[in-house]
């Protein structure tokens, strides 16, 4: 909630920028994930506010990604 604030619930991808009025459409996003990292995961400088689109959409690139480093690591 403070990130949202922070931010004035504009989303934070620049290709963006939409100013959503309800938090139920903003999530709270990890720049760097925090994979159980708790001082990653508290920092503030690694938070930002996106919308529910672009939010659904990094995370489906990211799913992709890391698929396709395990195929080349693995
Ligand atoms: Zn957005």
């Amino acid at each position: 909630m403070t990130i949202f604030q922070r931010d004035l619930f504009t989303c934070q991808r620049p290709e963006c920028g939409h100013l959503e009025s309800s938090t139920a459409l903003l999530v709270c996003d990890h720049k760097v994930p925090h994979r159980g990292d708790e001082r990653l995961f508290w920092d503030e400088n690694n938070l930002q506010t996106l919308c529910k689109a672009c939010h659904d959409k990094i995370k489906q690139r990211d799913e992709q990604s890391s698929l396709h480093t395990r195929g080349v690591w693995h």
